[in-house]
This record gives C-alpha cells, structure tokens and sequence, in this order.
C-alpha cells in the first residue's frame, strides 16, 4: 500500500499536519469526510436584496487597500467587476490574501450585500471563479497551516493515484444486491459532489460501509459469546454477602439492589455474563460493583476491576480498601506507574491466587498478568474501551464473567443495537439528599463575578475544580489552557489558597501526587484539562469552573459537572463561552444525564456519546447512530447474515474483518 508521505505533494511539513488531523494513512487521508458543503449558487447583484447573502464571482478591479487596526484586526477593500455590475467589498483579517488579489485575478466572493452603499463585507473570499452556475464545495476540518484548498488537494491526488488500494468493507454481494458504486467511485464523489441527489447515494453508501464493519465486529463478539457456554457456574452464599451489605455505611437504592440482583442472578447462571450498567454520574455504581466482586470473592474467584486512567483506578483502589478493609480480601492495585519490583509481587500473588481484587488500567489485560481463577472482570466507564479491548479482555484467562459501567447513558434502543451483545442494568434513581447542582452560562466579560464566586466558596473552606480546554498555549488557538488559567488563580486568589495543575501529559505519578493533595484538601482550587471528567470523588469540592465551555460536548460538561456536588453542601458549575449559549443553557435547565445524553445526540450526532476520543472504534466518520439508525438496523442484519454464511468463510475480506477484531 502507498504511504501517505508517497502522495505527491505531501512534505515532512504537511505530513504532521496531516498527523494533527489524525491522518496517518492513506485511508484515513480519503476517508476524511467534508463535515458539511457550502453550496455555492452564483447570484445576480440586481436580483439579491439589501442585506441578503450574496455569492458572485468576477475580476478584481483595483488594488486592494489594506487597513491594520488595534489587536491584529485588519480590513481590506476593493472593486469587484462581475456579469452583472461593478461592487466594492470589503473583508475583515484577510491580509495575507493581498498578494494574490492582484487586479484581473478572478475569485468568488461570499457575503452580505450593501444595496445602499453598493458594497459586500465578504465573509469568505476564494480564489478563482465559479465554473458551474452551483458549486458544491466540501468543508473539511482543518489545522493552522493546513488549508480547505491544501486537504481537497491531498485527498483528489491519493484519490487519482491509488484510489484502486483503498480496501472496501462491503462484501461484493452486497455491493451488488445494493447497487452500490465502487468505493473509489464513491469517494471521488463525496469529495467532489456536483449534484446534491448523487451525494446523498454516496454518503449512504459509505455510511452503510462504516455501519457494516462496525456491526460485523459486534456480532462476531456476540457469537463467540454464545458459543461459550462453560461460564461460571457459582452458589452465593446471600447471607454472608448480605452481612457485608449492612457494613456500608448507607442505604442502597432500589434501582442498586435492582441492579444487584440482575448481576447475582448473572454470576449463579451458568451461561457467561456480558452486562452493561449504566447510571448518570453520580448515581452510584461503583458500590454495585464492589458488591458483585465481594459475591465473586465468597465463591473463591478473583475479581479483576479496570478503569480508563490511573487517578480512577488509585481511587477505586483506596474506595475498596475503605469498605472491605475489615474482610479478609485482599487487594491490589497495578497500574502503569506500578514499580517492577511491586509489579512481580502483584504477578505472584494473582498467579496464586492470594490476591483476590486486583484494580488497574490497562495493565491488567497485558499479556504478563496470569490469573489463578480469575471470575469477574469489570471495566469502569466501559465507553472509553472500544470493541478491540472487549475482545481482549474476553479473550483473556479462563472465561470470565464480565461487566461494564458506563456514566454515559445511552438511549436504550440504541444501546441494545450498539452493545446488541450485551445485557443491560440501568440506575437512575440517585442517592437519597443529592441537590441539584446550580449551573450558569457566563461571558468571558463576567469573569469578575465567576471569581467572586469562587472567592465566597473557598471562605467556606471548600475546593473548586477549573477546566480548561487546552494544556499550554498554542499557536493557533485562542482556547484558554491550564498554564495561563494558573497565573490568573494565582493573580486573584495568591497567598490565600493553593492552586496546582494536573493535565494527560503529566507524567501519572506527578498527577496522582496532585490528585492526592487535592482530595486532601491540601490544594484548593485544581486547574485541569477534562482528565478529571470521569469519576474522580473530592465530596469538599463544590464549584466547577468550566472556561470555553462551548468547546465540550454535553455529556462531557455533564460528566465534569458530576465531578462536584457529592457533598452535603451545595454545589454549582459554572460554564464560561461567548458563544453557543443556546446549547449551554441546555445544561442549566437539566439534570439528568439521560435526557441530555438524548440532547447531545439531536445537536452533534453520536457526538461525544461514545467518548470518540478515546475510544477510536467507536467513532464513527461518516455515519451517525442517531440519524443513520435505519442503515445501522440493516447493517446489523446484513453484516450478521455475511458472519454466519460459511460459504464467505475463505473470504479475504472476512478474514480481515475477524483479524482485526483479534488484534487489540
Ligand atoms: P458513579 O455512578 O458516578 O460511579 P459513585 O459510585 O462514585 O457514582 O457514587 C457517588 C458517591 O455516592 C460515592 O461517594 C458513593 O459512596 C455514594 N453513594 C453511592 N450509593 C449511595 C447511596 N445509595 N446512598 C448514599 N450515597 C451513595
Ligand atoms: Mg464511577
């Protein structure tokens, strides 16, 4: 297969970029879909009115002159002669196409018309002039230095010279029964659309693609798991079990004791168990989930637990040794910062079977950790574990029970498609005395009364978490990061309060230590990316800060929200964005993690819904789970229908599909 940096074109400069974009292949080069199309109908100056969106084309008429103003703005004017007239435009922060609008040079100019004045303030200027009376042009998502222009450039060249490499994931029959285009047909289409009607018989035959190798996956998952029958086959000992649910130190609720039994009754079977639970943050899961390791532990088995980072695994880890400490279950905890030395003795002791619970990230699933009687393995936040790592995971050890949680809800229906191999447990009823957590939408402008705010908080002795979108400052985005957020506590709250930063690219030691401090109250306000998202308890911790806030998906502002208010006192969160209120009042008004998960995927698709940042398999490029359902439904049944068809058995591509699954 050519490589990416083989494309003509494509420099060791581009190529980072093209990395920054998560392109490293060819494939991912020409599956880098148009997120949206400007469709780009020319117009006539008389017949648009005043006010109204324009798009013309024609020659420029005279040299552009250039105006710089305060704080980097600039303006640029000029004439424009096109087929029906002569029109000024202007354009705001374009001084760097001054050199290519030299006089006669044609180009396209979007943007509002002045009737009056005879002038267009253009919000986009492209160069060149329009062939077809409608052009459909593909949007791509860029990065600083790499262009719309530069992307289409790159994709149509990998397209024209090795368009015939790039593997199709439908299965011939299919393609037939369907009628579907070839794929490099197909792709040259979708990034060169002329006509709307063809476009969308496109993009639904690359969704379907996507759907199917997806569902494919799911259901050889889901075959393999019934063709496993030797699950395990366990008596609990209710009473014993019951005697340490009356050590916890509150009353569980009915949809936990529900959840319970659906789990109890899973591990008695003899049939495995594949069950998803999934609660609002906040809801109480983790507590089921240590009661069904204590149940594993009665019956003599060992009980696996694995969270996405360290700082959830440490505190799984401390969580566990408060409740069980006075039970004679042992428990260990092995993580990537686990010393070699700390590490064999952990191999030692789950080998033999001395240690009962281990907790951990992912280093519980390599392949040096064997297992004595390994019974139960759960996976916390299971969306942030795409399809490779549940195949591992089942793949490891003697047969083991296995349940995820997720904070994530999902919509049942799709959840039953998606998880289709899976039960599922869902909590939503919360712990008896949650308040609501109060939650604003302020500008950037009011960041006096956010820090006042703050500021009657930390008199009260409690903790705030800050979040910020980026690490440190970047060249290319205005984004607040985590550093200059630091310098801004520091300047508003320095001598009254400690301040620390924890962030994904800190070594996990030094963000543990912090982590530590902070539950310890030894640091007060926490400035952070969203590696605090996910399950980290500091019950003193009663303010959220979020800072661009409008750059998260719901789901994410709510997991982070769910971070405060598991105190007695009250909490708020407090979201900052000069834009896309609408969406960020939504959070204002709701507190339920159901119905905004059901927001989230009405306003960006799946969205962050599966955590597509983490999870890679779950992101999907093109379809949608929301909108696409239809085709995902026939995906499913046709996908399902290939997998049992034993004539497909010697397939190159069904052999692929399986491979990949194999390989984590
Ligand atoms: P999540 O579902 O987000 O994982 P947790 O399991 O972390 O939620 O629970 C949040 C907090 O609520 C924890 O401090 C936990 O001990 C507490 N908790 C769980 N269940 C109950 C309950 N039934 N009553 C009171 N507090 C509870
Ligand atoms: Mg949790």
């Amino acid at each position: 297969m050519t490589e990416l940096k083989d494309v003509k074109g494509v420099g060791p400069k581009s190529l980072s970029l093209l990395n920054k974009l998560n392109i490293y292949t060819i494939e991912d080069l020409v599956t880098h879909y148009p997120f949206r199309y400007d469709i780009l109908e020319r117009n006539d100056l008389s017949l648009v009115g005043d006010g109204e969106r324009i798009v013309i084309d024609g020659k420029v008429e005279s040299v552009p002159i250039l105006m710089r103003f305060k704080a980097g703005l600039n303006k640029m004017n000029f004439r424009l002669v096109t087929n029906s007239g002569v029109v000024g435009v202007s354009i705001f922060n374009r001084a760097f196409l001054k050199n290519q609008l030299l006089v006669g040079t044609g180009i396209t100019v979007i943007g509002k018309l002045d009737k009056t004045k005879n002038v267009i303030t253009a919000s986009d200027i492209k160069l060149g002039v329009l062939t077809n009376k409608v052009k459909i042009e593909p949007v791509y998502h860029c990065t600083s230095g790499l262009t719309n222009k530069n992307l289409s450039t790159y994709i149509n060249m990998a397209l024209l010279t090795c368009g015939k490499e790039i593997p199709d994931y439908i299965p011939q029959e299919y393609v037939e029964k369907y009628n579907f285009l070839n794929k490099k047909t197909a792709l040259n289409i979708i990034h060169n659309p002329s006509t709307d009607e063809k476009l969308n018989e496109v993009r639904n035959r690359l969704k379907y693609e996507e759907l199917f190798e997806f569902m494919f996956k799911i259901n050889y998952l889901k075959e393999q798991n019934k063709k496993e029958k030797n699950g395990l086959k366990r008596v609990i000992d209710r009473s014993k079990l019951e005697k340490f649910i009356k050590t916890i130190p509150f009353e569980l609720t009915n949809d936990q004791k529900k959840a319970i039994d659906e789990i109890l009754l899973d591990l008695e079977s003899p049939s495995r168990m594949n069950r998803l639970l999934q609660g609002d943050v906040g809801s109480g899961k983790t507590i089921v989930a240590f009661i069904a390791m204590v149940a594993n532990g009665l019956c003599g088995y060992q009980s696996a637990l694995m969270a996405p980072t360290e700082i959830l695994a440490m505190q799984h880890f401390i969580n566990l040794e408060k409740f069980l400490g006075k039970t004679k279950i042992k428990i260990a905890l092995l993580t990537g910062s686990t010393t070699k030395k700390e590490k064999q003795d952990i191999y030692n002791g789950l080998k033999d079977g001395s240690i009962n619970i281990v907790v951990g990230t992912h280093a519980l699933i390599q392949d040096e950790v064997v297992y004595s009687n390994l019974g139960l393995v759960i996976t916390d936040e299971q969306h942030r574990f795409g399809v490779h790592q549940r195949a591992n995971l089942q793949n490891k050890g003697i047969k083991p029970d296995v349940l995820y949680m997720s904070a994530t809800p999902i919509p049942r229906t799709y959840a039953l498609t998606i998880f289709g191999d899976m039960e599922v447990s869902t909590i939503k009823e919360r712990p008896k005395g949650r308040q609501k957590i109060d939650t604003y939408v302020k500008k950037n402008s009011e960041i006096k009364d956010v820090l006042g705010m703050m500021y009657e908080e930390l008199k009260k002795k409690h903790q705030i978490y800050v979040i910020a979108p980026l690490i440190e400052e970047s060249e290319n985005s205005d984004l607040t990061n985590v550093y200059k957020l630091k310098d801004q506590m520091e300047l508003a709250f320095r001598g009254q309060v400690e301040i620390d930063i924890v962030h994904g690219k800190m070594a996990s030691g030094a963000k543990d230590l912090i982590m530590e401090k902070f539950k310890n109250n030894e640091v007060q306000i926490l400035i952070s990316t969203t590696v605090v998202e996910v399950g980290v308890d500091v019950p003193n911790a009663t303010t959220m800060v979020i800072f661009d806030a409008d750059r998260f998906g719901l789901s994410t502002l709510h997991q982070l929200r769910g971070r405060v208010g598991r105190g007695t006192s009250k909490s708020q969160c407090i979201l900052i964005s000069d834009s896309d209120a609408e969406r960020l009042k939504i959070m204002e008004k709701e507190d339920d993690g159901f119905v905004i998960s059901e927001e989230d995927f009405k306003l960006r698709g799946h969205g962050d819904l599966f955590g597509t940042r983490q999870s890679g398999d779950m992101s999907f490029k093109i379809a949608s789970i929301k909108s696409d359902y239809k085709i995902l439904l026939q995906a499913k049944k046709d996908s399902r229908e290939y997998l049992l068809n034993k004539e497909t058995n010697n397939d190159e591509l069904k052999k692929k599909l399986i491979a990949s699954i194999a390989k984590a």
